[in-house]
């Protein structure tokens, strides 16, 4: 502690999400109000202060530092030493050094600030009602970038220049907007047009208050957002949300809903501390929450039979006014695009693929450089599962490595993702989608252009890694790239993700992968995996679930029956499944003879699988129309039932715990209670398993990764199991990256580096 009146100087360093994020007007406002003299600049990892004065003022300073940075911002640490005085008067904010290449500095898109929303709504403000209202502490980044380094030239608003106004303020170290790129006012900057097809009507002035009535009439809207255009409408319409879900083709999925507010949100679900500070948070995710009985008002068919529902609130300035100009205060806001295509994000793009599903366009000038969907996240126990990473999260790093070496890794084929290691910080992309669909391949192609571009790195001094699966697409991409390939086991690298994110090296841990689908050692199909073992040794294939049969290969995997079937075929000869109360169809019979004839039937260790067959022995026998949800139907049923007994399991051989559940359900259990007992006996079974792996090693922490752990039930049990035993087993699961597919880039770069 420095005496307190001395005169003295000191040197500060801050490191973090410090750059982009008026960091350095912050510094300067808190220099002014301590009275304090020096400068702050850029540099290459951080913020650079230099501030003489009163010692207790520079004690006050370093406080404020910590404690008031901008909402967007993250200080990871702030060193700071003695030196020199340099006898300035007066503080200011210093020009960056130039550098040879651009770092990894762009920063993912924020929602609107308080002070921007106050603005928006006063009507004495020059911004009333103005939907591209921004300032250093809010607004988009990542997609209106064009290029490095992040200067408005280089960005989507280049065509418009500032006002007199803006341009005072966008040079005042003293204002909120000072250097915010994007700043503009309604006197300088873009509009918004509502294009009213039913009526081949453009309206400009009152552009939003017209598209607030449409919803409110029941229309189906096309808005443009941030990252992409949006379809939205009245989410207490039923009629309305089946027109979106005929002329989408989307039969069952759920779509997420913007409320107004919290207190709105809090009419349908409940909402945790750690729920609200996600909801609030500068990323503003959909959160998926636990409904409320009164939430019948919600049209039933815009979550159909989930016990969750998927919530944001108005995260730009656009929304905000929406609402305010009478939207209706709950509406369906869904990614724009036909059935699997990725999100529409140009212009002629969204009135050519959605002028079927629309009735209107609310399009603004300002150009999307890149799309961005809206993440998507739960939280379980106090922390949050990531489930679809993208606007608002990426790109910012999600860990360092060390090595210098530039990795690109390409994912997986589901809800893939790509990740760029550069300068030994990992950056991974927004969630790009399913690589089946032909838009997603070009998609991902310019992805994976458009990172590499931005940092500058020549593809062919790029190590590329890639999945082990022959026949999946990335792999295939991959392999047309310059430059060394290296392949990576799809479950090693699931649980590799979680390593690289704690940067644990060399810790060897015990690893749990369960998911859908990944192709294995032997070429067979993998999910329920057991490894141990450290990123710098190696994982190895120790236990896994006992295998089972797939027939048809990737139609079972749609096809809940068919799946069963492969799991079922030595008790079908016990048990007559096509009566009460199972009543499977045919498609369950073709199953089996496929097994029979060992036609077009692979072998499996899909935990996924498993989750299929159970959810089809308890009723659902339908086909999914989308990826997860038998299993995410077999969650809800047993969200409700505290059924205490176990099921075994034992070294996740399957027989006797499909047998119990067969014999309980033909003994009329409550199915809600057989779910609820299935998830907890593989619960026990995992926590016994690595009971024996770790017996006798000091400290191996339970690394737990794969698509299967989204589901809370399954990570609750496992936390709760833990406590019980009372021992200090350390559980460590994704932070920052998805633990479905969309976190295998992450895993492959360690794998491919370490
Ligand atoms: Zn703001
Ligand atoms: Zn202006
Ligand atoms: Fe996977």
């Amino acid at each position: 502690m420095l005496m307190k009146n001395e005169n003295v100087a000191i040197s500060c360093h801050v490191k973090g999400i410090v750059q982009g994020v008026g960091f350095r007007p912050f510094v300067y406002r808190i220099a002014l109000a301590n009275d304090l003299a020096g400068w702050v600049k850029n540099d290459v990892v951080g913020v650079q202060i230099h501030v003489e004065g009163a010692a207790e003022s520079i004690n006050n300073f370093i406080e404020d530092l910590q404690e008031k940075a901008p909402p967007a911002s993250e200080v990871v640490s702030v060193d700071t030493r003695p030196t020199d005085k340099q006898s300035i008067s007066g503080f200011e904010i210093r020009e960056s050094e130039s550098l040879n290449r651009p770092l990894v500095r762009i920063t993912p898109d924020l929602c609107i600030c308080e002070d921007c929303r106050r603005e928006i709504l006063d009507s004495t403000n020059r911004r009333y009602l103005y939907p591209y209202t921004n300032c250093t502490n809010c607004g988009p980044r990542y997609s209106i970038i064009e290029a490095l380094p992040y200067d408005r030239r280089h960005t989507t608003m280049t065509n418009w220049s500032m006002c007199s106004e803006c341009s005072d303020e966008y040079h005042d170290p003293a204002d909120r907007r000072f250097h915010a790129q994007p700043n503009c006012c309604p006197t300088c900057g873009p509009t918004f047009k509502f294009h009213a097809l039913d009526k081949n009507t453009v309206y400009v002035a009152d552009a939003l208050a017209k598209c607030a009535s449409y919803l409110q009439e029941g229309k189906i809207v096309a808005i443009k957002g941030i990252g992409g255009f949006h379809l939205a409408c009245d989410a207490k319409n039923e009629v309305a949300v089946e027109q979106i879900r005929a002329r989408k083709f989307r039969k069952e999925k759920p779509f997420a809903l913007m409320a107004k507010d919290l207190a709105t949100a809090q009419q349908f679900v409940t909402v945790s501390v750690e729920d609200h500070s996600l909801l609030k948070s500068p990323a503003s995710p959909i959160v998926l929450l636990n409904r409320k009985a009164a939430s019948q008002a919600i049209a039933p068919n815009v979550a159909p039979g989930m016990d969750e529902l998927g919530i944001m609130l108005p995260y730009t300035p656009l929304h905000v006014l929406l609402f305010e100009l009478g939207a209706p205060n709950v509406i369906v806001l869904t990614s724009a695009n036909r059935s699997n295509e990725p999100i529409a994000y140009t212009d002629n793009g969204a009135l050519s693929s959605l002028s079927e599903i629309a009735d209107a366009f609310l399009i603004g000038d300002r150009p999307i450089a890149r799309r961005t969907d809206d993440s998507v996240v739960r939280t379980v126990g106090g922390s949050t599962i990531q489930l679809r990473r993208a606007r608002g999260f990426a790109p910012a790093v999600v860990t360092t490595f060390p090595s210098k070496r530039p990795i690109l890794a390409v994912g997986a084929d589901l809800k893939n993702t790509v990740t760029l290691v550069v300068d030994g910080e990992a950056v991974m992309s927004p969630y790009i989608g399913d690589l089946e669909h032909y838009e997603v391949q070009v998609s991902h192609e310019q992805v994976i252009e458009d990172l590499t571009q931005m940092y500058e790195l020549p593809l062919d001094e790029v190590l590329v890694v890639h999945d082990t699966h022959p026949g999946y697409i990335s792999t295939q991409k991959a392999l047309e790239l310059p430059g060394e390939k290296i392949a990576i086991q799809h479950h090693r690298a699931h649980i590799a993700s979680v390593l690289a994110e704690r940067r644990a090296w060399d810790q060897t841990v015990v690893g749990v992968a369960f998911d859908g689908t990944g192709y294995g050692d032997d070429g067979t199909i993998w999910g329920g995996e057991i490894f141990v073992g450290s990123l710098k040794e190696g994982f190895e294939r120790v236990k896994h679930l006992k295998p089972a049969w797939l027939p048809g290969g990737d139609a079972a995997v749609k096809n809940p029956e068919q799946a069963a079937a492969g799991f079922l075929h030595v008790l079908a000869k016990e048990y007559d499944f096509s009566t009460e109360p199972f009543n499977f169809s045919s498609s369950f019979h073709q199953g089996l003879s496929l097994i029979e004839k060992d036609v077009q039937t692979f072998t499996t260790t899909s935990i996924g699988r498993l989750f299929d067959t159970v959810a089809a022995l308890l009723g659902f026998t339908r086909k999914m129309s989308f990826e997860g949800q038998a299993a995410i139907w077999l969650e809800n049923l047993a969200v409700n039932s505290s059924a205490g007994k176990i099921y075994s399991f034992p070294n996740f051989n399957h027989d006797a715990l499909l047998t119990a559940i067969i014999k309980d359900y033909l003994e009329e259990k409550p199915r809600g209670d057989i779910a609820r007992i299935f998830i907890r006996s593989l619960a026990l079974a995992i926590v016994e398993v690595y009971a024996e792996l770790s017996d006798g090693i000091h400290s191996v922490p339970l690394v737990l990764s794969g698509g299967v752990f989204q589901n809370q039930l399954l990570c609750k049990d496992i936390m709760s199991l833990i406590q019980q035993k009372k021992a200090s087993v350390e559980l460590w699961q994704n932070l920052h990256v998805p633990p479905n597919d969309g976190g295998i880039s992450l895993g492959q770069t360690a794998l491919a580096v370490i």
